[in-house]
C-alpha cells in the first residue's frame, strides 16, 4: 500500500476552490475530501455530513474541549474544523487526503503535518474576487463585507504556500493542481 498523504487547499472565499475540487475529485475519484464541521447555517441544497457536519456552536466547541479537531478557526463570524480521526484513518490506510481550508487552520496543519502540500488558490484581481461572490448571490451583504476583508488578509499570505495557482482560466487552474499533485516536477 502507497504512503498517506495530506493536501492543504487555500484560497479566499469565492475564488472557486470548491468548484475546481468537485472536478478534481471527479478525475481522482481515489482522492478523499475531508468534511468539515461548521457552525454556519446550511446555504440552500448544501446537505449535512456530505458538504458539511453543520453543527450549534456549544456542540463544536464541545468538539474542541475533546480535542477532537486536527485544526480549527473563526471565519466571518462562524466556526469551521476538520475532525481529527476520519483524516487520521485515511492517512493510516495509505489514502491522499484533501483538506478544502482558510488561512488560520492551514498554518495549524502546517505544525502537525509539516511535510502536506499546501496550495493557494488566488483570484485573478480583488474586483472579479467580489463579482464572483456578489453573483453567487449565497450571502448577507454583511457576510459578504467580512469575506473580503478575510480575502485581503489571505491574498498576503499567499507567499507561504508552497504552490500560488491564479484561477482566471478553470481548466489551466485544474491541470496545474494536478501536476502540483502528480507531477511536482514540472511545477
Ligand atoms: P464557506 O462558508 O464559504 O463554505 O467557507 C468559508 C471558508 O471556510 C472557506 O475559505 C473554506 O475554505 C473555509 N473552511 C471550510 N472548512 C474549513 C475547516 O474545516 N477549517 C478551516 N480552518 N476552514 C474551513
Amino acid at each position: 500500500m502507497g504512503l498517506g498523504r495530506l493536501i492543504v487547499l487555500t484560497g479566499p472565499s469565492g475564488v472557486g476552490k470548491g468548484t475546481l475540487l468537485r472536478s478534481l475529485l471527479k478525475r481522482h475519484p481515489d482522492l478523499y475530501l475531508s468534511v468539515s464541521a461548521t457552525t454556519r447555517a446550511p446555504r440552500p441544497g448544501e446537505v449535512d455530513g456530505k458538504d458539511y457536519y453543520f453543527l450549534s456552536r456549544p456542540e463544536f466547541e464541545r468538539m474542541i474541549a475533546n480535542g477532537e479537531f486536527l485544526e480549527w478557526a473563526e471565519f466571518a463570524g462562524n466556526l469551521y474544523g476538520t475532525p481529527k480521526a476520519s483524516v487520521d484513518n485515511q492517512i493510516r490506510q495509505g489514502h491522499w487526503v484533501i483538506l478544502e481550508i482558510e488561512l488560520e487552520g492551514a498554518r495549524q496543519v502546517r505544525q502537525y503535518f509539516p511535510d502536506a502540500l499546501r496550495i493557494f488558490i488566488l483570484p485573478p484581481s480583488l474586483p472579479e474576487l467580489e463579482s464572483r461572490i456578489r453573483t453567487r448571490g449565497k450571502d448577507t451583504e454583511d457576510a459578504i463585507v467580512r469575506r473580503l476583508q478575510r480575502a485581503k488578509e489571505e491574498i498576503n499570505a499567499a507567499d507561504e504556500f508552497d504552490i500560488q495557482i491564479v484561477n482566471d482560466d478553470f481548466d489551466k487552474a485544474l491541470n496545474r493542481i494536478e501536476e502540483a499533485l502528480f507531477a511536482p516536477a514540472m511545477c
